[in-house]
């Protein structure tokens, strides 16, 4: 199955099984529960397992250096790599995290492909003026 057909039948199966949460007010809280337990699951890697660590300082960059080469000095300030176990716990969070958002897509019409296609072509077009 093509990505974009994944995209399509995952939002269809999300409006078939989602019953409790009907109403844009349920979604919304779940939604953001479901971003908060994501940054949980995250937070607890380090603290409980710390299979990864955060070490972090400020930015630092040459002064000749272009926008295009920033990239090259970005560090994501995470030490370590994940274990199984913590791999396994985060991606169900970020996979939680999906159904909620394709249940505010099915709530409010939104076709998740198109906002995927049209945000591939916004970073495509904007390549490194980007700057987020
Ligand atoms: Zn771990």
């Amino acid at each position: 199955m093509k990505s974009d057909e994944v995209i399509g039948e995952f939002q269809d199966i999300v409006s078939e099984v989602l019953i409790r949460h009907r109403s844009i007010l349920d979604c919304l809280s779940k939604h953001q529960e479901s971003t908060a337990r994501v940054n949980r699951s995250i937070i607890k890697t380090v603290t409980d397992c710390g299979c990864i660590s955060i070490n972090a300082g400020k930015r630092q960059f040459p002064q000749d250096s272009t926008l295009k080469d920033c990239g090259k000095y970005m560090d994501s300030h995470v030490k370590g790599k994940l274990c199984e176990h913590c791999r396994e716990v985060i991606s169900e969070e970020i996979g939680n995290h999906l159904f909620y958002m394709a249940a505010l897509c099915n709530i409010l019409n939104f076709d998740l492909k198109e906002l995927f296609g049209s945000e591939y072509n916004r970073i495509n077009t904007l390549g490194h003026f980007m700057l987020s």
